[in-house]
């Protein structure tokens, strides 16, 4: 029971990791009418992937967190990709608005 617990943890802040990173690069934006509800704004990755590629090499990534690089940018490719174009409640709001 803990153990999956623990995972399920864990996978929260890898989850909220990413997609703070994904925000830093410019790449996932932050809905500024709804807290922890993001949305995809660019679709250029690569100077995202360099970045936590380099970050990580210098031990500024807790490795606590990822297994290595690969899991690293996989994570963060997971969270764009769940990504919506729009903020979720915004786009309900004005569809039904
Ligand atoms: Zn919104």
């Amino acid at each position: 029971m803990s153990a999956s617990t623990d995972v399920y943890l864990e996978g929260l802040e890898r989850q909220d990791f990413a997609e703070e990173f994904a925000v830093g690069a410019g790449i996932l934006r932050r809905c500024e009418w709804h807290v922890g509800f993001y949305y995809q704004d660019s679709w250029d990755l690569e100077p995202m992937y360099r970045k936590a590629a380099w970050l990580f090499k210098r031990g500024e990534i807790s490795s606590r967190l990822f297994d290595g690089q690969k899991d690293l940018t996989d994570t963060l490719k997971a969270v764009v990709e769940e990504a919506p174009f729009e903020c979720p409640r915004c786009e309900k709001l004005r569809t039904e608005g």
